[in-house]
């Protein structure tokens, strides 16, 4: 506790360069001490992985077989034709400055903090990680669209309840010092730090909790502590936020109720976010 050090950063013991990886993949950098470790930059390339999983995926519930490019496998043609996007291979159309969450400010993160993928299709997305930032929200802004810190989360929410989105969910965040939940997860920082009470206002937990209902909708994530964690809770790390004065229990009640409301307000959520 009281530890002051920047929250998602390349510096000192923040990544999981001894960790290797979830599939098994070792890790290989070390040196630099990346929030992903030497695995996902260092020599084993990260496609590799991707490939492999975008060989099977599921369409409906049936199981559709890609090899050399084409389908084996196809539950109905109409939902193929609706589902197009989700073909691997097919990568989703992306305009610059467009929005997963509304509302939000687009504030590009430096594209050496993240890498391009084409999630939800080659990796699933099943959490969401809340993180506290250590320091204010232009300082999470700053070191975000700096190339040197090889690291960042999707979105920074600012006390006053502002969002600011830095990376497409379709993208892997350096985000949380381990190869398989960056892929997995879609990651919120919330300015302030983790031994301040008073920095997690009321503004702060209505607008993350809208944005956590907004993606937990999208990729149909359950709303519960197994599928929105914290940092802390991510295995291997060595960070403690969101901390001990982050309200858990306030925060998924309002994260329930927000992710209700949607519910209610539009019949269809869309992958991408358009
Ligand atoms: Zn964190």
């Amino acid at each position: 506790m009281g530890k002051r050090r920047l929250d998602v950063t390349n510096g000192g013991a923040g990544g999981d360069a001894s960790g290797g990886t979830s599939d098994g993949t070792p890790g290989t950098g070390g040196s630099s001490g990346a929030d992903e470790g030497g695995a996902e930059r260092g020599g084993t390339p990260a496609g590799q992985g991707s490939t492999i999983r975008r060989r099977a995926f599921l369409i409906g519930g049936a199981a559709a077989v890609v090899g050399g490019g084409t389908i084996a496998v196809l539950a109905g043609q109409d939902q193929a034709t609706r589902l197009w996007y989700q073909v691997p291979g097919v990568e989703k159309p992306r305009r610059p400055g467009e929005l997963d969450h509304p509302g939000a400010e687009w504030v590009a993160a430096s594209s050496a903090n993240w890498r391009r993928a084409d999630r939800p299709d080659d990796f699933a997305v099943d959490r969401v990680i809340i993180h506290v930032v250590q320091g204010s929200y232009r300082t999470a802004l700053k070191v975000f669209k700096d190339p040197a810190h090889q690291a960042a989360t999707h979105y920074v929410v600012r006390k006053d309840g502002h969002v600011a989105q830095m990376i497409r969910e379709l993208d892997v965040a350096y985000q949380a010092g381990n190869r398989s939940y960056n892929e997995r997860g879609v990651g919120i920082e919330h300015e302030g730090f983790v031994d301040r009470p008073e920095d997690f206002t009321d503004d702060m937990y209505e607008s993350s909790a809208r944005l956590t209902a907004g993606i937990c909708r999208r990729y149909a994530i359950p709303v519960d502590r197994t599928h929105i964690i914290g940092h802390v809770e991510v295995p291997g790390t060595d960070h403690t936020d969101p901390g001990p004065h982050w309200d858990w229990d306030r925060y998924m009640k309002l994260v329930r109720a927000a992710r209700e409301k949607l519910e209610t307000q539009s019949p269809s959520p869309s992958p991408t976010g358009a």
